[in-house]
């Protein structure tokens, strides 16, 4: 980094972990960088995730099987997919967009792109941790998920086959070899796929918290204000704020499901939806698994954090910035109860949340410059896969905005680069 003479000023809107991860890159790479962000830096949906780097999480959501599995559950109270019904009629556009992303062709693009993607995550996050010297932060636990089923064996073993073909290691563990793993998981859990290899962060928000505050000890800022305007002046970049107007030779927009809208303003239509999630998470849980723990027919994951157990679930397509549904979270208090007999989540006090995670119709990210105003990169859409994918995806904006031809990260994606294109849909 060379503070001196930074190579220019860059702005990013949107502290969550694409900003923050992306600010280090960025000023790593020379420029001069200020994080703009209506509230504290990784409050939204990067506060509560399940903290899994998931680079497991190949399939792009837009499957026969998810789709099949969605209308089955269409009625029931207890399932994963939901539709708030204020959101009904604006999400008919976007899910038709989603349904021709079922084509065999399209999936196999995304999965490709997924795939390169998560090869590079793990790495990128070792190597920004090491450089911000908070290596303690990432753990090798391992990953279980597990089913209820006899009969979905068959779905563990294709899974078997689809990580091992990524060159993931797992295993298929059967009753009492299951419960070697995880003494404290029910009894009627029949059989478990297991990659002892899988890698979480111990906290998603104290990682995140870490690696701004060395954001700002290296001279970066940070203005806690909301971005109402972008201009793009003589090739450069006004905005105009909560707290006043600037300006930069560039802005990278970060801002999660938020992006939508502030890029409207530069004629770009994106079909971004909010896909929201819920945590209940126990500081004083009784049960600590020393693994991550993904129910395959319940669609939750149990993480063993820093900060408590923490139970996540829900993919809940909502408007904006509309209320969490308080029933989501006795839903889930019913999975936990489910999975570790005797947790009693009712007598303790979880701490509640939702976050929006923002989602293509393709499941893949927009990493990419603003076509017609290239002092403008976009990285967000991430759904699922934000927290696992920050660290690359900055990466790769930040050769884009150095404009770097003979950049090694450009290379490594150069076969998949177009699928992240802005203009794809
Ligand atoms: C329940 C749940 C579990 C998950 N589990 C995992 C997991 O285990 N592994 C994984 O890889 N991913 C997971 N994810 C996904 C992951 O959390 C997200 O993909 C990731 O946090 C997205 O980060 P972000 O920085 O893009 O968005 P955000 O964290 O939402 O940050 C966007 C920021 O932009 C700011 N902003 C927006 N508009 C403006 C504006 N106009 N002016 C100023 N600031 C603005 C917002 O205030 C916000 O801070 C999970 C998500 C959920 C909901």
């Amino acid at each position: 980094m060379n503070q001196d003479q930074p190579k220019g000023t860059v702005a990013i809107v949107g502290s969550g972990i694409i900003g923050i991860t992306t600010a280090l890159e960025l000023q790593e790479a020379g420029y001069q960088v200020t994080l703009f962000d209506k509230t504290e830096p990784a409050t939204e949906t990067s506060y509560g995730n399940a903290s899994f780097l998931a680079i497991e999480l190949i399939d792009p959501q837009a499957t026969v099987g998810n789709i099949v599995s969605a209308v089955k559950q269409l009625f029931s109270e207890n399932a994963a997919l939901k539709v708030t019904p204020d959101h009904l009629l604006s999400f008919i556009p976007w899910s038709i967009k989603f349904l021709k992303e079922v084509a065999s062709s399209r999936q196999d693009k995304s999965r490709k792109a997924i795939v390169a993607l998560n090869k590079h995550s793990i790495n990128a996050w070792k190597s920004l941790l090491n450089r911000s010297n908070c290596e303690e932060m990432v753990r090798k636990s391992g990953y279980l998920q597990v089913w209820e089923k006899s009969s979905s064996i068959k779905q563990a073993e294709n899974c078997q086959k689809a990580l091992q073909a990524q060159g993931i290691e797992c295993e298929i563990l059967k009753d009492a070899a299951v419960f070697e793993k995880e003494p404290a998981l029910s009894r009627d859990i029949k059989h478990a796929l297991y990659c002892p290899e899988s890698v979480q962060l111990l906290d998603p928000y104290e990682t995140a918290v870490a690696l701004f505050d060395r954001f700002v000890q290296q001279g970066g800022n940070f203005k806690q204000s909301e971005v109402k305007q972008i201009s793009t002046p003589n090739q450069r970049v006004g905005l105009s704020t909560s707290s006043g107007d600037f300006d930069f030779d560039k802005l990278v927009v970060c801002a999660g499901v938020w992006s939508k809208k502030l890029l409207e303003q530069l004629g770009l239509d994106i079909p971004l939806v909010a896909e929201r999630g819920y945590h209940l998470t126990f500081p004083e849980s009784p049960v600590k698994f020393k693994r991550l723990i993904m129910s395959a027919d319940r669609h939750v994951m149990l993480t063993p954090l820093k900060t408590g157990m923490r139970i996540t679930g829900f993919a809940e397509f909502a408007n904006v910035d509309s209320k969490p549904v308080a029933k989501r979270y006795d839903t889930l208090s019913k999975h936990i109860n489910a999975i570790i007999p005797n947790f009693d989540a009712d007598k303790q006090q979880p701490s509640k949340w939702m976050g929006n995670r923002s989602t293509l119709p393709d499941s893949l990210p927009v990493i990419d410059l603003h076509p017609e105003h290239p002092q403008i990169g976009m990285v967000f859409g991430h759904q699922h896969l934000g927290l696992t994918q920050a660290p690359i995806s900055a990466k790769i904006i930040t050769a884009l905005i150095d404009g770097d031809k003979s950049n090694q990260t450009l290379a490594d994606f150069k076969d998949v680069l177009s699928s992240f294109s802005v203009n794809r849909f």
